[in-house]
């Protein structure tokens, strides 16, 4: 049996693989419109916003680069804030879109200072945008978009945030936090198959595009998207079977409670956390409040070989990547895991490390069962 450990795809709950078996229709018929119009409510819904919400059949790069597309032309000052190999990606779009970029670097495994954006933006106000990554995946810090945009001026470039790994898992609210575009994706937070890209825009941002115009690109016209599901329609045959997931995974969360489930994924992280640091292991975020609810990485010169004897055993976790390759190990922990996925992993990481060479402590269960108590929704369980 193979266990799935990494920053997705994640392993799929029952009903969202299900739905996705369901029987194709036309995507002309109403039947597929009463499914769009159920995505944007739902979508609407875990955003809190009442903002149109553009679904494209991509992974999380292609919303990425459809918000880089649609709102960035040639020559745009552009600051792009990175601790991580996904910041850096998300600025090389912009650079191959031949903006200006005014670089704003911390260092990996650290989270982003919001005075440092702020100093960017009071240095170079003449910026079109920001590009922020909300959870590094590629070091497993989660940073602090509302705090960010809080310190920025009235008058501010537009706030573009890549949220591909903290929607679903973690609150993600634009409208709330003063965000202009997001784009996300289905494989992590949002419990689904990899192949539908979630594109958000504020009312600020859809103006900004207007007068801009349609992009060079067809297919990622963020514009075409809108115009057509004003009619509750794609503009392009749509991936029908992701969107079915989407919908039952959608359901899922909302009726779980999304603030419940934040709470039960922060709850996991922290005690996978303590454990893994009772082991004698290192957490490459050094600071508790910028770990992500997501995914932790731990840090370790003998990471290929704990990664390995992981995947002997039948659990996958993911490596590091870029500067970090080599260096770390990453667990991801998006999905409905209790104590006994608690158990697993944490036991799992014992016995490989173990057999990778370090010296690793035991007792690491009652340390990470005590955060995990003193975390519980009723006292112990
Ligand atoms: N940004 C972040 C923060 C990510 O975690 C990822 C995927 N790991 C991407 C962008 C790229 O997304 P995809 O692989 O879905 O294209």
């Amino acid at each position: 049996m193979k266990h799935l450990f990494t920053p997705g795809p994640v392993p799929l709950p029952h009903e969202v693989a299900s739905s996705g078996a369901r029987p194709m229709i036309g995507h002309r018929s109403e039947e597929f419109s009463a499914l769009l119009l159920r995505l944007q409510n739902r979508l609407r819904d875990l955003l809190k916003s009442s903002g149109p919400v553009v679904l494209l059949p991509s992974s999380g790069t292609g919303a990425l680069e459809s918000m880089v597309e649609n709102l960035l032309r040639p020559d745009d000052v552009v600051i792009s804030v990175s601790c991580g190999q996904f910041g850096l990606r998300f600025r090389e779009m912009a650079s191959r879109m031949d903006c200006q970029i005014v670089s704003v670097d911390v260092p990996w495994g650290e989270a982003v200072a919001p005075e440092a954006i702020a100093e960017a933006v009071r240095v170079h106000p003449e910026a079109r945008a920001i590009l922020l990554t909300h959870n590094e995946t590629s070091t497993g810090v989660i940073n602090p978009i509302h705090s960010i945009a809080s310190v920025l001026p009235k008058e501010r470039p537009l706030l573009l945030v890549d949220v591909v790994s903290s929607l679903g898992v973690t609150p993600c609210l634009p409208e709330v936090w003063g965000v202009d575009a997001l784009a996300g994706a289905s494989q992590k937070g949002l419990l689904c198959p990899p192949g539908v890209g979630v594109v958000w825009l504020s009312p600020r941002a859809w103006e900004a595009l207007e007068s801009l115009g349609h992009p060079k690109s067809f297919y990622f016209d963020l514009l075409g998207y809108r115009d057509s599901m004003e009619h509750l329609q794609s503009p392009y045959t749509p991936p029908i079977s992701l969107f079915y997931s989407l919908d039952a995974a959608l359901a899922l969360l909302a009726e779980h409670g999304y603030a419940k489930w934040w709470k039960e994924r922060r709850r996991f992280a922290a005690a996978f956390a303590a454990g893994a640091e009772a082991m004698g292991l290192d957490l490459l975020v050094r600071q508790k409040r910028h770990r992500s609810p997501g995914v932790t990485a731990i840090k370790t010169p003998e990471a290929k070989r704990l990664k390995d004897a992981l995947y002997g055993m039948g659990v996958e976790v993911a490596g590091g990547l870029g500067a970090l390759k080599g260096q770390i190990v990453r667990v991801a922990h998006y999905t409905d895991m209790g104590w006994p996925e608690m158990c697993l992993i944490l036991g799992s990481i014992y016995g490989a490390a173990k057999s990778a060479g370090l010296s690793v402590n035991a007792g690491f269960l009652d340390v990470a069962q005590r955060v995990w108590e003193e975390d519980a929704p009723c006292g112990k369980c």
